[in-house]
This record gives structure tokens, C-alpha cells and sequence, in this order.
């Protein structure tokens, strides 16, 4: 059977669309429509300020991305770039606000230990739990859980001391070989962490990693994900933004500011016409790796946050949507109830439902490869990586190859989201000048603060707190 897709971006249509002029000059200039740019104009609204976003691509929501696909009559929703928001991330405050469908699941996944698998079809995580773990195993584990919730207050007091500080010093893998705990706990705790940070779990540090493991902690958070799609939620914060004030193929090319002024430099790509719009103060979202390479900044930034920038990491993605017909979700689908998602720790990587609230004839399934083998993926034509993936499910869930009937292929190549190496972390006095104002430019985007869209968030709320403040000031 051949079937053809037809990969549509709905958001790329509608960016072309709706074409914005850039005004001449604006309170705030911000830099990138990802969701740090578009959280930051949202507050800037609600504080009154005003605001133009200046977005390279013809795309709204930077790494949020849905994609449309239609196939056999059937349009299919599913995510192409980030999936899921932990309860503590502040995004989920903005979503409920916004008034988003929402669709709400455990902490615990499915997942692979020592080589067997094992399926979370329990009523209760403490049922699964059991099953997991012998008594033993389940002790230490509480044991660490302990030691990590007395850690986090630690590490997120400002400022952090310099004890809890060294801890940066130390791999996480190191840190955790130290805790003693029975071999099955400490892979338990690995591949839950190195799919978060895209990244094995001895190239970071034990700092960064521990306040990562709050999400586990307790019967851990509860994990959201908007329904159908995470450009809903871009969709609507750029409705509240106004769409008129984010002007889409507008390259950021040059940052001077002089006195009070800001003057900004962007090459409009439609055209190649180089323009400049000037501002109070300038809000650039860019991840920070390409700042540098993309941004001339005059005067330009301090020594300090130019050794941080060059000295971050970070973590790889590779995302597979498989295509499948519905009657093969009996492989994930257990006594009426989804086992997924299912940590593989193979090259499988984590595998979600793709299209969880669509009832489809055609069904995805997300795969979301980190690490090594994200970075080995990105590396390889699309029939390698078509030719391991069918005999890794083939290894996974027999006859679950036969079933598939396409599959496409997401690469974020070369850095999927921001890591700190041992030695770094995001508490440390680097990270601190990062996030530092300097010569009314101000840096945010999920690289300034965090792993996740939890950064990228937190980072829009630190910057607008910084620029109410110097308005306040007169700066
Ligand atoms: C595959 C994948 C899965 C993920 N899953 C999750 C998840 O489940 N949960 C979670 O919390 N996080 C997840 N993340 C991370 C999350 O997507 C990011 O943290 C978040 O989207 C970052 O937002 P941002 O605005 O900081 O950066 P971006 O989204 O990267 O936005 C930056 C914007 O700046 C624009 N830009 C760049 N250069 C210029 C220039 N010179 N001029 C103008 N504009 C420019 C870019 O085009 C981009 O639109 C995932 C990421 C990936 C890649």
C-alpha cells in the first residue's frame, strides 16, 4: 500500500499569511518568536509595555512545532519538537490562564531495567513500584529521594554555598556511584535523567542533575501535555501578542547601543533588504551558542559572559513520528489503558502516542532519541536511520515492524537544548552574569536559565522584572 504524506507546518502558512511591517521603533525589541519571546511580550503586554518581536524564520514557536499531516482523508496532529510541561514548569500556569485543553498523566513511564521490560499497567505508581523494585531496592530508593529533597533547597538558595556549589565538580554519574545503591535503582535514576537532559549521564554535572530530579521526587510530578498540539499554545499567546507585532524572515544581524538607544540591525530575508528598528531596551532569546556567531554586539558583551556562553553544552534530540494503522495500538494499548510512554534505553530512545486524543485510522508514534544515539542519528541518511529503527521495534515489540507505513524524520542538529558540563552549571557565578543586563540588552531563551520550556519561561519573567525595573529606575 502506498501512501503519500503531506507535510504541512498549518503555523508556517499562516506566518506567511499575515505579513507585519516593523515599525521604525518600539519601547522593546525582542529577538526570536520562540516561546521565551513570545512569554516576554505577553508580560510586557500585560505590564503595559510595548513591544515588536523580530522572528528569523516563517515560523511562530521556535522548537514548539506540530505538524499537520494528511494522509488518506485523515489529518494528523502531532509534535515535532517539545511534548510535554512537568507541573512545576511556570508554562502551565500561562496555559490554565490561557484556558488550553489539557490532557494529564503520572511521573512514573513504562521502562526498560537491565534488559527487561517493564510495563506500567498498574492502578498506582506504588503498585508499579512494587513490581519494579524487591524491597531492598525500594529502600535505597527512598533513602535517595531524601537526600536529594534536603539538596534542592540548597541549590536553588541564592546564592547557593560554595559546598553545595562543588557539587558541580562531580559527574552526575560519579555523585550518584557514591550513593551506593543497588545496580537496578541507579539505572532506574540514569535513563530517567539522560532522556530529560539529552545526554549521558558522566557529561554533567551532579548539581544540575539533582535539581533536575525534583520532578521525581515524593509519587513525583504530574506531566501535561496541551491536546493536539503544542502550537495551541503558541497559536494563542501569539493571539494575545497581537500578530501585527511579531514580523516573521527578519534576521537579526547587529546590536548597538549608544547612550539610551539601542539601535537594531535585521536583514528582511524575503527581500534582503538590511534594516534597523531602534528601542529602549533589547530582549534577545537566541540560543546562546549562536548568538555570537549570528549577532555583531556593540560594545560588546563582558568577557565573563562571553568564557559562560563558550563554556555551556548541551543535549541532542532526534524526533521519528511512525506511521501506523490503529489496529496495531493492541502493542501499547493494555486492557484499554496506554503504556506509554515506554523508556527504552535502546535506540527506540522514549516512545509516546503521537496523536494520544485523536481517534485516527492511521496512528503515530513519537520517538524521541537522545544523546549519543540522537547525535549518531543526525549523522545518517534517512534509510539508515529508517532500516535500525524497523529492526530495533522489530527487537521491541515482534511484528510491530510489519505494521509501519511511513515515517518522517526531525533533526535538531547541532544543539537540541542547552546543557551544562562538570565543572558548570546554571547556579554558578557564570551563569549568574548571563543573566546580568548590559548595555540595555538583556539575554533570554531556555539557554540563560534551564534545560527546558521551563527555562525558556522563567527566563521571559526574569527579563521583564529587569526592564520594569529599570524603567522604575530611569536606567
Ligand atoms: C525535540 C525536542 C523536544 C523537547 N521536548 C521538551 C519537553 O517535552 N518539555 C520541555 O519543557 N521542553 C522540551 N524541549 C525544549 C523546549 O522546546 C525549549 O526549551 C523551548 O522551546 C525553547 O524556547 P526558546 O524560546 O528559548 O528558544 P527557541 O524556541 O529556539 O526560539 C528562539 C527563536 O529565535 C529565532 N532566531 C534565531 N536566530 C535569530 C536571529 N538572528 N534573528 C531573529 N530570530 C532568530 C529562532 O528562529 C527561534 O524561533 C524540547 C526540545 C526539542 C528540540
Amino acid at each position: 500500500m502506498i501512501h503519500t504524506l503531506f507535510v504541512t507546518g498549518m503555523l508556517f502558512l499562516i506566518s506567511f499569511q499575515s505579513f507585519s511591517k516593523v515599525p521604525d521603533r518600539s519601547d522593546v525589541v525582542i529577538v526570536g518568536a520562540g516561546l521565551s519571546g513570545l512569554t516576554t511580550a505577553y508580560e510586557l503586554k500585560k505590564a503595559g509595555i510595548k513591544y515588536h518581536i523580530l522572528e528569523l524564520t516563517p515560523h511562530i514557536g521556535g522548537r514548539v512545532r506540530t505538524v499537520t499531516y494528511k494522509m488518506n482523508g485523515e489529518t494528523l496532529l502531532a509534535d515535532s519538537g517539545m511534548e510535554e510541561y512537568w507541573e512545576s514548569n511556570p508554562a502551565v500556569k500561562i496555559i490554565k490562564e490561557l484556558k488550553l485543553p489539557l490532557r494529564e498523566d503520572v511521573a512514573m513511564s513504562s521502562i526498560v531495567l537491565e534488559g527487561k521490560k517493564n510495563e506500567f499497567i498498574e492502578d498506582t505508581q506504588p503498585q508499579y513500584v512494587a513490581k519494579l523494585f524487591n524491597e531492598e531496592e525500594r529502600k535505597a530508593l527512598e533513602t535517595f529521594k531524601k537526600t536529594v529533597s534536603e539538596l534542592i533547597p540548597k541549590i536553588v538558595k541564592e546564592p547557593i554555598d560554595i559546598e553545595t556549589l562543588k557539587l558541580k565538580d562531580i559527574s552526575f554519574e560519579d555523585w550518584v556511584k557514591k550513593q551506593n545503591l543497588p545496580k537496578k535503582v541507579a539505572e532506574w535514576i540514569r535513563i530517567s535523567v539522560e532522556c530529560e537532559a539529552g545526554t549521558e549521564w558522566n557529561a554533567f554535572g551532579a548539581l544540575d542533575a539533582i535539581e533536575e530530579l525534583a520532578i521525581f521526587l515524593g509519587d513525583g510530578e504530574r506531566s501535561f501535555r496541551i491536546i493536539n498540539g503544542n502550537e495551541i499554545f503558541t497559536n494563542a499567546l501569539t493571539k494575545k501578542i497581537g500578530r501585527e507585532n511579531i514580523s516573521t524572515n527578519q534576521r537579526v544581524t547587529k546590536i548597538t547601543t549608544k547612550d539610551d538607544v539601542v539601535t537594531i540591525n535585521y536583514l528582511d530575508v524575503t527581500t534582503n533588504q538590511s534594516k534597523t528598528i531602534k528601542a529602549s531596551h533589547v530582549v534577545t532569546t537566541i540560543p546562546l551558542f549562536r548568538l555570537n556567531m549570528e549577532v555583531q554586539i556593540s560594545p560588546s558583551m563582558s568577557e565573563k559572559k562571553l568564557e559562560a556562553i563558550s563554556t555551556q553544552t548541551y543535549g541532542s534530540y532526534f524526533k521519528a513520528h511512525i506511521f501506523v494503522p490503529s489496529s496495531a495500538s493492541t502493542f501499547w494499548n493494555k486492557n484499554g489503558d496506554s503504556i506509554l510512554p515506554f523508556l527504552t534505553d535502546s535506540e527506540l530512545g522514549v516512545i509516546y502516542d503521537g496523536n494520544p486524543d485523536q481517534k485516527t485510522k492511521i496512528k503515530i508514534v513519537s520517538l524521541l532519541i537522545t544523546g549519543e544515539r540522537a547525535e549518531g542519528f543526525n549523522f545518517m541518511n534517512q534509510d539508515q536511520v529508517r532500516e535500525i529503527l524497523k529492526r530495533s521495534f522489530e527487537r521491541f515489540w515482534p511484528g510491530f515492524s510489519k505494521e509501519i507505513i511511513g515515517m518522517e524524520f526531525y533533526r535538531y542538529h547541532p544543539r537540541a537544548i542547552a546543557g551544562w558540563p562538570v565543572g558548570r552549571s546554571r547556579f554558578d557565578e557564570l551563569s549568574n552574569e548571563i543573566r546580568r543586563p548590559e548595555n540595555r540588552l538583556y539575554l533570554a531563551g531556555d539557554f540563560t536559565e534551564g534545560t527546558h520550556s521551563s527555562g525558556a519561561i522563567n527566563a521571559a519573567f526574569r527579563v521583564v522584572k529587569q526592564i520594569k525595573d529599570a524603567k522604575k529606575n530611569k536606567k
